[in-house]
C-alpha cells in the first residue's frame, strides 16, 4: 500500500497511532506527507465525527485549505505541531531536547483536535534521547501523537520501532521526479530530466539540482532549525534565479543557483581532460581543488556530480564502442553529449573505472582529517589523462 492510501484508511478508520515512523530517503516528501495527514485531521471545514464518505476518496487531501487550521499549518504557524530536530552542527537529538519537549507536552493541546510531535531525522536520537522518548511513547500525552522521521530503520532502538505504525516511503522513479518537477514547480523538462537524473533518486537533491527549495516545514523548533517569519511568509517555493537569499532573522540560509554551478563544474572536467597542453591542466587541476575545498558543505552533491560525469563517459565509450547511436536521453548529462562524444572516445580504456575508483578513494579520505584541498588536487591531477596511469 502507498504511504498515503496507508494514512487515508487510518483517517477513514479514525484510529490515529500514537507514532507513526516514516522511513525512506526523501525527507521532504515525508515532512509533506505528515502536514497534509495533520491537516486532515484537523482541518475546522471538515466535521470529522459526521460520517463523510468523501474522506480519503479523492486526492490526498480532504482538508479545505482555507479554514484557520489549515491556514496555520500551511504557514508553520500552529502552535500544536512541534519539531524536534538534530542541532545542525551537532548531528545529534540530545536528552535535553526530548526532555524539553516532554515540558512542552504537559499542557493539553492549544486549539488542535490532535497535537503533532515531528521527530526529524529520529535516528539522531542517542540512546538516552531513544529512552526518554520511549517514556513519552509509553504513555502518550492527551490529544498527541508522533511522527518520527528517518532514512531507514537501522539506528533506530527496537523498542522504539516496535512502539511505531511503520510506513514506508519507497523512492521515486525517474519518470514520477521529472513529472513532479515539470508540473508542482514549473520547471523546464530537459531541466527536470537532468535535476532527477543527478540526484539519486531523492526528490530533495532533484528539487535542489533545479534550483527550487522548498522552505522548511519546520514549526516550532527545539534545538532544531529555525526558521524566520519572513521566509515562512514568502512563497513556500523560491524559483529559480534566486543566488543568494539571507533569511533576515537566523543564520543567513543559501540558495544556491545549482543550474549554473552543475554546469560550470562540467565545464572545469571537461577543460582538464581537453586541454592538450598537460601544464595548463595541471594548473586547472590546482585551481578547481583549491576553489572546491572551500566549499565543504556542497562536497557531497560535487562528487555525486563528477561520478555522474565519469558514468556518463563510460556509456559514450560503450556505445560507440559497439556502433550503437550516442543519443542524448541515456545520458544523465544530456546537455553535453557534444563534449562527451567528442572528448570520451579519445581516452585511456580504462579511464571511467580509475577515475571512478580515484573518486571513491577521495570520498573515503574527505570522511577524515585529511585536508581537504590535497585529497582534491591529488584526484584531479589524476584525471588528468597525461596523469593516467594505464
Ligand atoms: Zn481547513
Amino acid at each position: 500500500m502507498y504511504p498515503v492510501d496507508e494514512l487515508k484508511t487510518i483517517l477513514l478508520n479514525r484510529r490515529i497511532p500514537n507514532a507513526l515512523l516514516f522511513t525512506g530517503s526523501c525527507e521532504q516528501e515525508k515532512k509533506k506527507v505528515a502536514m497534509t495527514f495533520v491537516k486532515n485531521i484537523n482541518c475546522l471545514g471538515r466535521d470529522l465525527t459526521s460520517n463523510d464518505q468523501s474522506i480519503g476518496s479523492q486526492s490526498d487531501s480532504i482538508a479545505c485549505n482555507k479554514c484557520g487550521a489549515c491556514n496555520k499549518i500551511d504557514a508553520a504557524m500552529h502552535p500544536d505541531i512541534i519539531t524536534v530536530a538534530p542541532e545542525p552542527e551537532k548531528k545529534i537529538i540530545k536528552i535535553a531536547q526530548i526532555r524539553e519537549l516532554c515540558g512542552a507536552l504537559v499542557s493539553k493541546p492549544h486549539e488542535a483536535r490532535m497535537r503533532m510531535v515531528i521527530i526529524e531525522d529520529a535516528h539522531a536520537m542517542n540512546r538516552e534521547s531513544a529512552n526518554a522518548l520511549l517514556k513519552i511513547l509509553e504513555e502518550p500525552p492527551e490529544r498527541t501523537f508522533f511522527v518520527l522521521l528517518s532514512a531507514s530503520l537501522n539506528d533506530l532502538l527496537p523498542t522504539i520501532i516496535s512502539r511505531c505504525r511503520h510506513i514506508r516511503f519507497r523512492p521515486l522513479s525517474l519518470a514520477q521526479m521529472v513529472q513532479r518537477l515539470v508540473a508542482e514547480c514549473n520547471v523546464p523538462s530537459s531541466t527536470a530530466r537532468i535535476a532527477a537524473s543527478s540526484s539519486n533518486g531523492d526528490m530533495e537533491v532533484a528539487m535542489m539540482f533545479a534550483n527550487i527549495k522548498h522552505k522548511s516545514f519546520s514549526q516550532k523548533s527545539y534545538g532544531g532549525k529555525p526558521v524566520c517569519k519572513s521566509c515562512l511568509q514568502s512563497d513556500e517555493i523560491i524559483t529559480q534565479g534566486v543566488i543568494e537569499q539571507e533569511c533576515v532573522e537566523t543564520e543567513p540560509t543559501y540558495t544556491t543557483d545549482w543550474i549554473s554551478l552543475r554546469r560550470w563544474l562540467l565545464d572545469q572536467l571537461f577543460l582538464l581532460v581537453k586541454d592538450k597542453n598537460s601544464s595548463s591542466a595541471y594548473l586547472y587541476a590546482l585551481v578547481l581543488a583549491e576553489k572546491l575545498s572551500r566549499e565543504t558543505a556542497r562536497m557531497p552533491y560535487y562528487i555525486s556530480l563528477i561520478k555522474l560525469w565519469l558514468r556518463d563517459i563510460a556509456l559514450v565509450r560503450y556505445l560507440s564502442k559497439n556502433g550503437n547511436l550516442v543519443c542524448s536521453d541515456k545520458f544523465v548529462n544530456s546537455d553535453f553529449v557534444h563534449e562527451l562524444s567528442n572528448i570520451a572516445p579519445g581516452l585511456p580504456e580504462n579511464y571511467p573505472v580509475r577515475g571512478l575508483e580515484a573518486i571513491h578513494a577521495a570520498e573515503i579520505k574527505l570522511k577524515t582529517n585529511a585536508s581537504v584541498r590535497l585529497v582534491l588536487e591529488q584526484f584531479f591531477l589524476s584525471i588528468i589523462p597525461e596523469c593516467h596511469q594505464g
